[in-house]
């Protein structure tokens, strides 16, 4: 799954923009487009793949190729004009023509994914159909559920799982058929199959041979069981995600997976700080600025990480605002047995940071502050901040009884959980800072004056990124509850140009007063504290907003542009 939430809210966000800027529905002409197109920086990803070997780098050309087919299976996907509509755009030589081309391939189809899905192409619906072609476009949802009801549970299970498409049997008597993705998308699937099963011969890598060739079989079969397993085993140079996996496309019932691929190489120097990190995470709990009853004593097992760079996206992976991470598989029977794995694309990250973070500091912090603003931190915080996610209260006791705090702060809990993670990143960094010696850490993290002032500057500019996405995300309500709290207990400061500056004598206790606070939340499983500190922190203060309103010129996200991947296989 992806941090899907925040796209959400940039589409809420922006389509607010767009309807200020523009009251009518008609189409934006030449320059509108490029407007539209404007809000996505373009950005080469550029990945070395120097030190892979020979085996590998002719396996890697092959699964290039077999993850560009998903682009023809995903339009597909989208809506069943799609691949016609696409042949035409290529057609097309005029300067609107290019730029409608252009913006179709941002979004793998000919509506805006920031706008709500409007259309930006003439003779198309006006909106995304919300069944996108998973289903027939006139069919309803009461239309399916009435059928499926009459079924055998197996063949219920056939209809509303993962990996088919729904086509009337007969539409006058409102009776639909289920038909399997390795038949509706034969040609391309049994393509990109042959491609990973020659991947699989090539690659020296025992863990990634078994996954692509099983993989490549599951194309065939339509039985995806054995390969997710695979995938959660996959420990290789070479890293690929490829199959259908989210299912955010179909509006209607969220049953049907988009096909997508992510083509990537494993970062080796961020996979050994994250294997030093998490040897610690235990002397991290027994620390946290909690009351030691609520601290765990014994953490389990932490789910895998892996940090990549991403050398090709295609697919449901390759449209709109940019995964920078993911967290997959969606399998529940392959989850129970193996957990999921969470996979970082620290490249695009790098590219978001560089195109919006860089800019939004600018904007925000004061010049003498900009110095500060670093990636390294930026990106060593999202780790703690995973990281964190499996520390604190997680199995908590309420009048006597065994509970969650998910289950006890309910629709809260996002917004307290993400604040949590974050604010007790920044306690955990401090803390590895601070005993980097003992712990054995100064090889793998910063320590200092300098690499605490960066870090508590970059999650400064980073808190107006979070804060762009709005309230109704758990990242932007959370984030709205530290920004305030730090700002009344002095460690964020607004100087009288308007900018910010971080107060670092103040930064490091208020940190921890706000982690103790939202760990006991959690911990006491304490609804009221959640919902009282949400009302009254939780909010955009005129400051903020007169700052966040002078932002929008700032660019929303990156557009990738392969060039790695273009050079190992050109197109
Ligand atoms: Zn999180």
């Amino acid at each position: 799954m992806k941090h899907f939430s925040i796209l959400l809210t940039v589409f809420v966000f922006m389509a607010i923009n767009a309807v200020a800027q523009t009251e009518r529905p008609s189409l934006p002409d030449q320059a509108q487009l490029e407007k539209m197109i404007a809000r996505f920086a373009p950005t080469p990803l550029k990945v070395d793949t120097s030190k892979l070997s020979p085996g590998d780098r002719a396996a890697l050309g092959k699964m290039i190729q077999a993850a560009r087919l998903l682009n023809d299976v995903f339009l597909k996907q989208l809506w069943r004009g799609n691949t016609a509509l696409y042949a035409e755009l290529q057609k097309d030589t005029s300067p609107l023509g290019k730029a409608r081309l252009h913006y179709f391939w941002m979004n793998k189809g000919p509506w805006s994914d920031i706008d709500e899905f409007g259309a930006f192409i003439p003779g198309v619906p006006p909106r995304k159909p919300e069944g996108a072609n998973f289903y027939p476009e006139d069919m309803t949802k009461a239309d399916f559920e009435k059928w499926v009801a009459t079924l055998p549970a197996a063949e219920q299970e056939q209809a509303k799982g993962f990996f088919s498409v729904l086509r009337w049997q007969d539409a006058k008597a409102k009776t639909l058929k289920a038909i399997p993705y390795s038949e509706e998308y034969k040609a391309e699937l049994t393509r990109s199959a042959a491609l990973l099963q020659d991947a699989a011969g090539l690659t020296t890598n025992e863990s990634l041979k078994k996954f692509l060739s099983l993989r490549a079989a599951a194309f065939l079969s339509n039985n995806y069981y054995e390969s997710d397993m695979a995938w959660m085993d996959l420990d290789a140079p070479l890293d690929i995600t490829i199959g259908p996996y989210e299912t955010y496309n179909d509006e209607l019932f969220g049953y049907k997976a988009g096909f997508e691929a992510y083509v990537n190489l494993r970062d080796d120097a961020e996979s050994a700080k994250l294997e030093a990190f998490a040897k610690h995470l235990q002397e991290v709990e027994t620390n946290l600025p909690i009351d030691p009853k609520y601290r765990n004593p014994k953490l389990g097992a932490a789910a895998p990480i892996r940090v990549v760079d991403e050398i090709l996206s295609t697919g449901d992976a390759a449209h709109g605002v940019q995964t920078a991470a993911y967290n997959l598989p969606n399998d529940d029977r392959v989850v129970q047995k193996k957990g999921s794995k969470r996979v970082m694309l620290k490249n695009v990250q790098e590219a978001k940071f560089e195109s919006v973070l860089i800019p939004i500091a600018k904007h925000t912090l004061a010049k003498s502050q900009l110095a500060d603003v670093k990636f390294e931190p930026f990106f060593t915080h999202i780790l703690a901040h995973e990281l964190m996610h499996g520390l604190g209260p997680h199995e908590i006791k309420v009048a006597g009884r065994s509970t969650t705090p998910r289950e006890e702060i309910k629709g809260l809990y996002g917004a307290i959980e993400e604040a949590k993670a974050d604010v007790t990143g920044l306690f955990a960094l401090q803390y590895m800072m601070d005993h980097a010696k003992e712990m054995n850490l100064s090889g793998v993290l910063a320590t200092g004056d300098q690499a605490e002032r960066q870090l508590y500057t970059t999650f400064l500019a980073s808190a107006f990124r979070s804060l762009r996405f709005g309230l109704n995300d758990a990242h932007g309500k959370g984030m709205a509850v530290q920004f305030n709290y730090l700002s009344d207990h002095g460690a964020f400061v607004q100087q009288a140009d308007g900018t910010f500056v971080v107060d670092l004598t103040k930064i490091k206790q208020a940190v921890k007063d706000l982690d103790h606070d939202l760990l006991t939340i959690e911990a006491e499983g304490n609804y009221e504290g959640a919902k009282k500190l949400l009302d009254e922190m939780g909010i955009i203060r005129p400051a903020l907003k007169k700052v966040l309103d002078g932002m929008q010129d700032i660019p929303t996200d990156v557009e990738p542009i392969f060039v790695t991947a273009n050079e190992i296989s050109p197109q």
